[in-house]
């Protein structure tokens, strides 16, 4: 009798894992397949696109971990050059780059669409704990296409998201597997997931703390009795704890091994309670708690100051950020279940599926997690987007569960159900495209430029084209898309939008301390600064006047300085000024630069329409701005003649602020006063007028313009 029922229950799983296991093939082709239209649609500008045969990611900070992936491969970088060399997502590259036949380009592209496409599997898993297969597969579908998972994990989105939402489900499967059968397997899953969550994804820390305090209350109300629930917890609370990830990873095997071998002696209360115990004490003397400490100093002592010297008021990246303030309803419906109807189905699929299987409440940190994008900003979305997910198939499943149709009828209409949940996430994937960071043309010039500069050189350019530009061509960069603060940015605002005198010493002097921070360690860079120089820490703006001044000294130059300064920052013009167009001692902005890019919208009686109620008169002597004329400057022409730049120029009126440059290979006219005309940027890259004691031009494409510093 027992034999039958083993052989029973054994062919009963066989089938369940052979259902599963299908379905889990089924969806994670379907979730990389969709991913494909992408790669189908920018196929058709291989002369935007494509740089080494290969399609270029389209994410920014991908390039930081591609320049990672790249120094590891080769097996050495340069000290100080900010390289991602030890970042856990660069060394799974280099590791896939090494065992696999494909190109690393290709390894960068399809990374994303892999991992994330394994987002299917813990949902069917869950699905399989709850013994509901049907809502698992099509949960899997929605969640693996919704828009911001979609977004954020596309083919060429080289990013650590491809993981961040599989892993954090993983973690949760290994939870409701625990507290769902009495599987000591689940020990393994728990520490292996947990620990690979947090290694992949140091920021995991609190998401996972919310798992573990969240499972700590459920095991005391429901199942107080269940040591594999406190063993679960000893494993995750040392997975968490900040130890070298070798020693912790000996750490676990060894605790996993007493609890499999040993399994008697934890029966006894006290035996576990010492194992936690020691394993708390481990956690907290590795600075465990030190994340909530600090959130409790930053929230109760806010208004301390935390020192008396005296601070520059620098300008800062999220201030350039418009403040929404406020996600919209159906936007925010939209991000996590592609349709606010599916949403709605979904929030009342969670609570039914919480009621039928409390195990389920244990998701609700991400659920959380993701619902804070109302507060938090966007980017949250995505870790409520597989728990609505399947919450949403759930429902539509128990619903035609219990409405007793023929077996037929019912499987129609979960079909049915499950192409109308996905229409709107398909037609999201269709028109969302986006291009490649560079431009094919942009890489050609950086690839060139790494022939020309050494590896220990500078670049200097805006933060966001730091990361390509030490990915393709392996120079240094002061700033990028993780080191932009106001105090990194200020210098390198200063340099492209001042004069062209001021623009070199302050490359140089930047690029001298930047390196020498790294073996002083000081704090404030400019206070060191204006001590070399013998100006007192109040007296900063005296010192950037001086800048201007051909004899000023900048620091002896131990390598070379170069300006990249291509056409697509011109639109961004504006903001980068902002940064260093303010008094640091009291933060207060000085009068922006007149800056204006102006196309031809059309030509009438007042003259030339460049849009913005702004018009150049027909006889170019002056321009009228809100309805005022002002008379020109000077009248500036630029005009590309056999792959050389010819600039005309027409003087009019010396007492006049304004000047107007028409670039006329680019359908472009600028309205510029003084302060923006004489900005290194538009001297160096529109006019090609620079000062040749100063500079030194290396190469000279319509797309970007690279010049060397000879100071
Ligand atoms: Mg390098």
């Amino acid at each position: 009798m027992i034999e039958k029922i083993k052989i029973l229950k054994f062919i009963k799983n066989f089938e369940l894992s052979k259902r599963l296991t299908l379905m889990i093939i089924l969806a994670f082709t379907f979730s990389f397949l969709v991913r494909l239209y992408w790669v189908f649609w920018a196929n058709k500008y291989p002369d935007l696109f494509f740089w080494n045969n290969e399609l270029m990611i389209n994410t920014n900070d991908g390039y930081a971990f591609a320049e990672g992936a790249r120094d590891r491969l080769a097996g050495f970088h340069q000290p100080n050059d900010l390289s991602y060399y030890s970042f856990p997502l660069s060394i799974l590259t280099a590791f896939l780059a090494k065992i696999l036949p494909f190109s690393f380009e290709h390894i960068l592209l399809y990374m994303s669409a892999f991992f994330s496409s394994l987002i299917v599997v813990p949902i069917l898993l869950i699905s399989a704990e709850f013994r509901c297969l049907r809502a698992g597969f099509i949960g899997a579908l929605v969640a693996c296409v919704a828009n911001s998972y979609y977004n954020r994990t596309m083919v060429g989105y080289y990013d650590t998201d491809m993981l961040n939402i599989v892993l954090a489900m993983f973690v949760l499967w290994a939870l409701i597997r625990t507290s769902v059968k009495n599987d000591r397997f689940c020990l393994i899953y728990i520490a292996f997931f947990t620990t690979f969550y947090n290694w992949w994804y140091p920021s995991s820390f609190s998401l996972n703390s919310a798992f573990f305090g969240l499972f700590v209350i459920y095991t005391l109300i429901w199942q107080r009795k269940k040591i594999l629930n406190y063993q679960a917890l000893i494993l995750m609370l040392l997975s968490l704890t900040a130890i070298l990830i070798y020693i912790k990873i000996l750490l676990l095997i060894a605790l996993i091994w007493l609890f499999f071998k040993k399994a008697n002696l934890f029966e006894i209360r006290k035996n576990l309670a010492i194992t936690a115990g020691i394993v708390v004490l481990l956690f907290i003397i590795c600075g465990g708690l030190t994340p909530i400490l600090f959130q409790l100093k930053f929230y109760i002592f806010r208004s301390v100051a935390d020192n008396s010297e005296i601070t520059y008021r620098f300008f800062n990246v999220n201030q350039t950020i418009q403040e929404s303030g406020f996600v919209s309803n159906e936007i925010f419906a939209k991000r996590i279940s592609s349709s606010v109807i599916v949403f709605l189905c979904g929030l009342v699929g969670y609570f039914l599926l919480c009621f039928r299987h409390k195990e389920f409440l244990l998701s609700l940190p991400m659920l959380a997690l993701g619902f804070m994008a109302y507060k938090a900003g966007l980017r949250f979305t995505i870790y409520a987007v597989p728990i609505m997910a399947f919450s949403f198939a759930y429902l539509s499943y128990y619903l035609v569960k219990i409405s007793k149709l023929p077996k037929f009828l019912g499987r129609l209409i979960l079909l049915f159900v499950t192409i109308m949940a996905l229409y709107p996430a398909l037609n999201h994937i269709k028109n969302y495209l986006p291009g490649s960071v560079f431009y094919k043309s942009e890489v050609e010039i950086l690839d060139k430029f790494k022939s020309i500069a050494e590896r220990e050189d500078y670049t200097l350019a805006w933060w966001d084209y730091g990361y390509p530009i030490r990915y393709y061509a392996d120079t240094k960069t002061l700033i990028d898309g993780g080191k932009h603060l106001g105090n990194d940015n200020f210098p390198v605002s200063f340099a492209l939008t001042k004069d062209q005198t001021s623009a070199a010493n302050m490359a140089r002097i930047d690029v001298e301390y930047t390196e020498l921070s790294y073996k002083e360690r000081y704090g404030e860079k400019f206070t060191k600064i204006l001590k070399d120089y013998n100006y007192k820490p109040n007296e900063i703006n005296e010192f950037l006047l001086s800048l201007r001044s051909k004899i000023f000294m900048p620091p002896p130059a131990r390598r070379d300085i170069y300006f990249y300064l291509p056409d697509r920052m011109m639109s961004i013009f504006n903001i980068v000024a902002k940064f260093s167009n303010l008094d640091l001692l009291d933060g207060h902005n000085f009068a922006e630069p007149f800056f204006y890019i102006g196309g031809n919208y059309g030509i009438n009686e007042k003259g030339m329409n460049l849009g913005e109620n702004i018009y150049l008169s027909n006889d170019l002597l002056s321009v009228e701005l809100n309805g005022t004329k002002v008379r020109i400057n000077s009248f500036y022409k630029t005009k590309y003649e056999n792959g050389k730049l010819a600039v005309e120029r027409i003087n009019i009126d010396n007492s006049s602020p304004l000047f107007v440059v028409v670039m006329s290979d680019y359908d472009r006219i600028l309205i510029l006063d003084e302060k923006a005309f004489n900005s290194a940027y538009i001297q160096l890259f529109v006019l090609e007028n620079f000062d040749r004691d100063l500079y030194e031009p290396v190469i000279l494409s319509p797309v970007a313009k690279i010049f060397k510093l000879k100071r």
